[in-house]
């Protein structure tokens, strides 16, 4: 047996099993759910993991699930397949949810079916009587952001101190025996081809602003109120203004929406609350421009004398993605979607917990096609099966051959190579310092 020849077996175990797990894919996609609320999907993993002859453990991080198969041919690394479990709330999108509005428009029920096809295959070919090392199969709640005042209310009760599913599972030491981790995301963008690797995205912060003036009545005694939205539309005119002071090479995105602008016409709002997230390519750029939108705030408050209270909060770190790994990828998905379907993409503008991941340990974080339409957005659809459910398991499935083969020289290439950031201590202490409060009253200056 040969590394090649170990990989050529699995490909082919993908292929008996893509029946099963595209119909894994579609039953995620027919029943979304929201971030730390992925209870059907959780289930679904763990019944498929006990399938396999797996031990999971379950309820990580409130819904993760994770199983492990060790290799028989000695100890070495342990390299996690990673799949997230959530859906997004899109309005309008036509599979949503009628309750919660939840609907798979960011193709994270393709990541499931690829991760537990890649779990399918390297047990039906026996393939961890060839390798070293262990793999961790991890099915992870909530990359995605929002249902916020959810969270939050789940922070003060203690059941939740970060808001995305990885930082929560690094917390709870659900990371801490994992030395390399990889995933693979569906892309409907034609432009990233079939498969295809960013070189890194930006991190972000998040923020909320609430704006508290005082009330009055909006006709006979508006000179006696403190308008709130107004303060919050000049606080969003300087966040706009402040665009021409950001570098380009930072990737500056800040993009507030306004979740409270008043309570009835007839009144002057004494309340006016906004949202957004500060990103950028490096926690530097991140923290400049998160100081900067604070001043807008402060500014907006200052402006009318009302008070605002701002609340920082710790969001996700810029995601690294391992050059050694990489490697290894490309090798792996040309075969699969040949040369020409094969890109390398520089620096990308969203941000993923990936990143948080990618500060401690190496990982690897490529897209794949098979999907239409606009991430986050009513037209988004998964339009080739075989691409978006199928290829990727064959994609991670070989990826773990190469990593764990010969006494896992490949996951040892990659340790010996990367120089994660922080430690496991570092991280936390971070990220705990990015929450902040400040309340600042305008009419007192
Ligand atoms: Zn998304
Ligand atoms: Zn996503």
């Amino acid at each position: 047996m040969t590394r090649a020849e170990l990989k050529h077996r699995v490909t082919e175990a993908v292929d008996r099993r893509a029946d099963e797990i595209i119909a894994l894919g579609e039953t995620i996609r027919r029943h979304p759910e929201l971030g730390f609320k992925e209870v059907k999907t959780a289930k679904l993993v763990e019944d498929t993991f006990q399938r396999l002859g797996l031990t999971p453990r379950t309820g990580l991080a409130l819904t993760g699930v994770r199983a492990e198969a060790a290799g028989q041919k000695g100890q070495g690394p342990t390299f996690a397949l990673i799949g997230e479990l959530d859906a997004l709330v899109v309005s309008g999108h036509p599979e949503a949810d009628p309750v919660t509005g939840a609907a798979h428009a960011c193709g994270h029920n393709a990541q499931i079916a690829g991760m537990l096809g890649a779990a399918m295959a390297l047990h039906d070919a026996g393939a961890f009587d060839h390798l070293s090392g262990r793999v961790v199969f991890f099915a992870v709640p909530a990359e995605e952001g929002g249902d916020l005042e959810w969270r939050m209310s789940q922070r003060r009760a203690g059941t939740l101190e970060f808001f995305g599913g990885k930082p929560e599972l690094v917390k709870r030491g659900h990371f801490d025996d994992v030395d390399l981790a990889m995933m693979i995301h569906t892309t409907p963008r034609p432009e990233d081809g079939k498969a295809s690797v960013p070189l890194s995205n930006n991190g972000r912060v998040g923020k909320l602003a609430r704006f508290i003036g005082r009330a009055s009545h909006a006709g006979s005694a508006p000179h006696l109120g403190a308008n709130a939205l107004y303060a919050a539309q000049i606080a969003l005119a300087a966040i706009n203004a402040l665009r021409e002071t950001f570098r380009d090479e930072d990737t500056i995105r800040i993009h507030p929406i306004l979740t409270h602008g008043g309570s009835q016409v007839n009144v002057i709002p004494a309340e006016a609350r906004l949202e957004t997230y500060v990103r950028g390519r490096t926690l530097d750029a991140v923290l400049d421009a998160n100081r900067k939108v604070d001043r807008a705030l402060r500014a907006g408050a200052l402006a009318l004398g009302t008070k605002v209270e701002i609340d920082t909060l710790p969001g996700y770190l810029p995601l690294d993605c391992d050059a050694t790994m990489a490697r290894y990828f490309k090798e792996n998905a040309v075969a699969l979607v040949g040369e020409s379907e094969y890109r390398e993409l520089g620096h990308r503008t969203g941000s993923t917990d990936m990143g948080d991941l990618s500060q401690i340990m190496p990982v690897l974080h490529p897209y794949m096609g098979g999907a239409r339409g606009t991430g986050h957005a009513a037209d988004y659809a998964i339009v080739d099966k075989l691409l978006a459910y199928v290829a990727p398991a064959k994609a991670l499935a070989t990826m773990a051959v190469d990593m764990l083969w010969d006494g896992a020289a490949g996951a040892r290439e990659v340790l010996a190579n990367a120089r994660p950031r922080l430690t496991l201590e570092a991280y936390l202490t971070l990220q705990r310092g990015m929450a902040q409060r400040e309340v600042y009253d305008g009419a007192a200056n």
